[in-house]
């Protein structure tokens, strides 16, 4: 674009945590950068709201500090983790039964079998699959044969019950898809992060961690409200009309706004999640843990507030619900009884907050799925985001980083 106005060496568009991350190593290197962003804050799929006092994201997540980016790019500390219990409490239909790591929680193998929710052969299992994953080193598990979830479990010798009680419920709150048919190579390394890590909530929010990238990134590097319309020669035009040139431009955004800039990007399907929040006048179940639904109507719900005390105005609770799929009259309705049938309580007096529901939460990531690929696309031109790693926030974040390295391999820093 020879009249455009030279805005940076690098236009990052997208201010989610890859582009973000993308932006912060190319800075780093002394490159000057430029993050236009279409929204009114940073963070993308990792935003926060303040309700009536209520700390609600857009959609539940939950932050795992052991990640490797994050732990390279953030100290802990700053994020204010708050853990939850290690393991998820299965409510079975007519009990709830704490599942952890036996080798982490020997204490809680008699009641998984007299719960029967886990036999003998399936706490070995259990066992065995926790002893490989997490001490295989990551690369190991990237190159594992591929196959989808079900698969892998059924090979690693869990029986179809235990897959269905247990493994098919939780995994579908973390796929955001319930038929087990994502890469057994993402479900190892998920499972992975989770046996090396805790799950946790930030104080303030899941947004916290875009905010602290951004933080550290030179002063009005993020142009917020700057939707990118499309790419022209090596740089951008903006919605408004303006041109700005740069040496490269990477594309930072989900997986439909990057396909619609790069026309052609091979981009997969998507998982829609909507996530309820209930206010109630005191926590229905007192301890800071996942409550996953063996009957599957819904992914999961926790009380956010007995996990991070942040979330609610002293003297109040808040509850978190995700369901597959938008937000309808019939789901709300068959959230309510599920809740109290989950948590033992009469839910009527609850107030809804609010209902989030992410359309492209997640991408799909059936087998075979490459877990990372080249971000390079052309002359000057680059893709990042975790439709082109995996779908989390460790695979955002790698994704971004990865970008910023094929982009200083072509540029050179300074
Ligand atoms: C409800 C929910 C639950 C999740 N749970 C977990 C979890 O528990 N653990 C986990 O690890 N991960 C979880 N994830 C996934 C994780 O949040 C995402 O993988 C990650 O945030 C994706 O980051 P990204 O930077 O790739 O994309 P995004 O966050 O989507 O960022 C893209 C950015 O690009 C901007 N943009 C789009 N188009 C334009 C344009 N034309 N011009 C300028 N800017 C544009 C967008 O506004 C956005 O800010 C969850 C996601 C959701 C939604």
């Amino acid at each position: 674009m020879a009249d455009g106005s030279a805005v940076a060496d690098v236009v990052v568009v997208g201010a989610g945590v890859a582009g973000l991350a993308c932006a912060r190593d190319l800075a780093a290197a002394g490159l000057g950068v430029a993050v236009l962003e279409a929204g009114d804050g940073v963070g993308g799929r990792m935003r926060t709201d303040r309700l009536d006092g209520f700390t609600v994201d857009r959609g539940f997540q939950v932050v795992n500090p052991a990640y490797p980016q994050l732990r390279r790019r953030l100290p802990a500390a700053f994020l204010a983790p708050r853990p939850f219990l290690p393991g998820v409490l299965v409510h079975t239909g007519d009990r709830r039964v704490l599942l952890a790591d036996p080798r982490r929680r020997p204490d809680t193998v008699r009641s998984l079998l007299s719960g029967r929710l886990a036999g003998p052969r399936d706490l070995a299992a259990l066992a065995a699959l926790g002893a490989r994953d997490a001490l295989a080193p990551a690369g190991a598990l990237k190159r594992s044969p591929e196959r989808t979830t079900r698969a892998a479990l059924a090979g690693a010798g869990f029986s179809e019950p235990f897959v269905e009680g247990f493994f098919r419920p939780f995994l579908s709150g973390v796929f955001l898809e319930d038929a087990l048919d994502t890469s057994s190579r993402v479900f190892h390394l998920v499972w992975r992060s989770m046996l090396r890590g805790a799950l946790c909530l930030p104080a303030f929010g899941v947004q916290a961690v875009p905010r602290a990238l951004a933080a550290a990134l030179p002063e009005g590097t993020v142009r917020l409200g700057t939707p990118v319309a499309r790419l022209a020669g090596r740089g951008v035009v903006t919605a408004d009309g303006t041109e700005l040139s740069a040496r490269a431009v990477v594309v930072a955004t989900g997986a439909d706004a990057a396909a619609r800039l790069l026309p052609g990007l091979d981009v997969p399907a998507h998982r829609t999640v909507t996530t309820y929040y209930h206010v109630a006048a005191r926590s229905p179940l007192g301890r800071p843990v996942l409550l996953v639904d063996s009957g599957r109507r819904v992914l999961n719900t926790c009380v956010l507030s007995d996990v991070a005390p942040e979330y609610a105005p002293r003297g109040s609770a808040l509850v978190a619900t995700s369901v597959l799929g938008g937000d309808t009259a019939p789901v709300r309705a068959a959230v309510g009884t599920a809740l109290s049938e989950l948590y033992g309580t009469d839910t009527g007096a609850w107030d809804l907050l609010v209902a989030r529901t992410v359309e492209a939460a997640l991408p799909a990531m059936p087998p075979p799925w490459r877990l990372t690929r080249p971000c390079r696309i052309g002359p000057g031109r680059y893709v990042c985001g975790d439709h082109r790693g995996t779908g989390s926030v460790q695979g955002a974040l790698a994704s971004g980083a990865r970008a910023a390295r094929e982009v200083l391999a072509d540029l050179g820093g300074r």
